[in-house]
C-alpha cells in the first residue's frame, strides 16, 4: 500500500490509480529562458523518485510534463515581461531558439541525473489553438470576461477558489496581498490571455485580438488534453501552490466542473547556504559548475536523496563533499558484495527488503530507505545475494549500481598526488583547524590551479586529480 501526501487535503492518504492499473500523472515542466539550476533539478528529481516508487509496485505511468516556452511572466502572477521575451533580447536570439537550447541542456543535465522523463513532454506553443478554445469556454461558462484584448478569470465566480492554498475570497481586501489591476474585478483575477505589445515577439491571432496565452492555461489545457477532466497525481514545487496550482485547479474546474487532480504533491525548496537561490548571489550553480569542481551529477543525486522531499535541504560544497565521500564508500561496499563468496540469511534478507519497501511506500521517505541499504551492506556477510537486493532497491535510487565497476576503477590512487600539493593541503587543514578560512580558501584556489580537488569528509581530506 503506497501512502502519498496530498497537499489538496492535507494529510497522507492511501494512493492508488483510479482506473486499471495506469497512474495519469501531470509534472510542471521548466521554463526554458535559462539553464535549470540545482534547485529546479531537485524538484525533477522528487518527480522522478515518485514515478520509479509507483513502476516499483507494479504501476504503469502515463506521464505528461509540460515545456514552458510562452506566457511564465517575470512574475508568477500577472506582472512583468514574458521571460522567453527577456532571454531573446538578452541573448540576440528568437525566443524559439532560447527556447530549443534550453530544452536541450535540460535534458542533457535529466540525463546525467538518471532522470527518467515523463512519456510526453509538450510545448506550451505547441497547443495555442488549444488554450484559445479552452479560454473561449471559460467565456462561455460565465467564468472568465475580456477587458481590452486581455481575458481573466473571475475567481468569484468559482466558491472553492482558493482551498489549495486557504486563500478565504471572504477575507479579500482589495490590495491587501496582490497589486490590483484596474482592469480586473477581483485582485485575485488572473490572465487566461494576453494582449501583446507592439513588439512581442510570441503572439497569436484570437477571438480578443493578437496576443499570448497565460502561463496557468497551458498546463490546464495539455493535462486535459492528455490525461482527461481528472487524473490522478499533479506535482511541482511549493511555488506552485498559492498561484499557479492554484489557477490551474480553478481553471479545470471552470471547464469542465471536475476536479483536475486527485493528489497534488509539492517538493520543498533546496535552498544554498541557508539563504535562498539567486542570481545577484551567484549561487544558482548548474550541474556543470558541480562537475567543473569535481564532483559528479551523482553526488548531487545522491544528496538529494538525503533530505525528505517535503523539508527544505540546505546545499553546502561541504555537505556536496560528504555524499561525494559517502557514495564512494557506498560503491566500495557494493563492490565487496558483488565479488562476494559467502552465503548469507535469506530471512535477515527479506526484513531488509520489508523495511525499504515500507519506507518509500511511507510518502517517499528515502532518507530512511538509504539507511536501510546501508545497514545491510554494513551487517551482511559479503554475498552476491546482497548486492542483487541492494540492484533493486536502486530501481528506486537511480545511482546506476550496475555500472560499479567503471566509476570505482576510475578514481585514482592517492600515490599520484605530487607532494607539493600534498603539502598545500595539509597547510590548508591547519589553517582551518585554526578558523583562518580566508587563508584556506586561497590554498584551495592554489590547489584547485595545480589541478587538483580537495574533498572535505568527516574523516579528514581526500585529494583528487581534477
Ligand atoms: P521554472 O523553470 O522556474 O518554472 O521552475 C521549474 C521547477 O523548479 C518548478 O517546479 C519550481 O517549483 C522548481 N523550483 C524552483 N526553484 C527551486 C528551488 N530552489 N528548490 C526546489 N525547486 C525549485
Ligand atoms: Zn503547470
Amino acid at each position: 500500500m503506497i501512502y502519498l501526501y496530498n497537499t489538496l487535503s492535507r494529510k497522507k492518504e492511501i494512493f492508488e490509480p483510479s482506473q486499471d492499473n495506469i497512474v495519469r500523472m501531470y509534472s510542471c515542466g521548466p521554463t526554458v529562458y535559462s539553464y535549470a539550476h540545482i534547485g529546479n533539478l531537485r524538484a525533477y528529481i522528487f518527480m522522478d523518485t515518485l514515478r520509479r516508487v509507483l513502476k516499483y509496485n507494479g504501476y504503469k505511468i502515463n506521464g505528461v510534463m509540460n515545456i514552458t516556452d510562452v506566457g511564465h511572466l517575470t512574475s508568477d502572477g500577472d506582472t512583468g515581461e514574458d521571460k522567453m521575451e527577456k532571454a531573446s533580447k538578452r541573448e540576440n536570439k528568437s525566443p524559439y531558439e532560447i527556447a530549443e537550447y534550453y530544452t536541450e541542456w535540460f535534458l542533457k543535465d535529466a540525463k546525467k541525473l538518471n532522470i527518467e522523463l515523463p512519456e510526453k513532454l509538450c510545448k506550451a506553443t505547441d497547443h495555442i489553438q488549444d488554450m484559445i478554445e479552452f479560454v473561449q469556454r471559460l467565456i462561455d461558462n460565465g467564468m472568465a470576461y475580456e477587458v481590452d484584448g486581455n481575458v481573466y478569470f473571475d475567481v468569484q465566480k468559482l466558491k472553492s477558489y482558493g482551498r489549495l492554498s486557504g486563500i478565504n475570497l471572504d477575507d479579500l481586501k482589495a490590495g491587501a496581498r496582490i497589486a490590483v489591476n484596474e482592469q480586473k474585478k477581483s485582485p485575485y483575477d488572473f490572465a487566461l490571455w494576453i494582449k501583446a505589445p507592439e513588439n512581442h515577439i510570441m503572439k497569436w491571432q484570437s477571438p480578443w485580438g493578437v496576443g499570448y496565452p497565460g502561463w496557468h492555461i497551458e498546463c490546464s489545457t495539455m493535462s486535459r488534453k492528455y490525461l482527461g477532466d481528472t487524473f490522478d497525481i499533479h506535482t511541482g514545487g511549493v511555488d506552485h501552490i498559492p498561484v499557479h496550482h492554484e489557477n490551474e485547479l480553478a481553471q479545470t474546474e471552470g471547464y469542465s466542473g471536475k476536479l483536475q487532480a486527485r493528489f497534488w504533491m509539492h517538493v520543498e525548496f533546496l535552498q544554498v547556504d541557508g539563504g535562498k537561490m539567486s542570481k545577484s548571489l551567484g549561487n544558482c550553480y548548474r550541474i556543470e559548475e558541480l562537475e567543473e569542481k569535481g564532483y559528479s551529477a551523482l553526488d548531487y543525486r545522491y544528496f538529494c536523496l538525503n533530505g525528505h522531499y517535503r523539508k527544505k535541504l540546505n546545499f553546502t560544497f561541504d555537505a556536496l563533499n560528504a555524499s561525494k565521500i559517502a557514495r564512494s564508500r557506498l560503491n566500495a561496499l557494493l563492490l565487496s558484495h558483488k565479488n562476494g563468496k559467502e552465503t548469507c540469511d535469506n530471512q535477515k534478507l527479506a526484513e531488509y527488503k520489508k523495511q525499504f519497501v515500507d519506507a518509500i511506500n511511507d510518502d517517499l521517505n528515502i532518507p530512511y530507505a538509504l539507511g536501510v541499504l546501508w545497514t545491510m551492506l554494513k551487517d551482511m556477510p559479503c554475498s552476491k545475494d546482497v548486492f542483487d537486493l541492494a540492484l533493486e532497491m536502486d530501481k528506486i535510487f537511480g545511482l546506476s549500481f550496475d555500472s560499479l565497476k567503471e566509476e570505482v576503477a576510475e578514481q585514482k590512487p592517492q600515490e599520484d598526488i605530487p607532494q607539493e600539493v600534498k603539502e598545500l593541503a595539509e597547510k590548508r587543514a591547519e589553517a582551518k583547524k585554526q578558523k583562518d578560512f580566508a587563508l584556506a580558501d586561497e590554498l584551495r584556489n592554489q590547489i584547485d590551479k595545480l589541478g587538483y580537488l580537495i574533498i572535505d569528509g568527516r574523516q579528514g581530506f581526500e585529494i583528487k586529480k581534477k
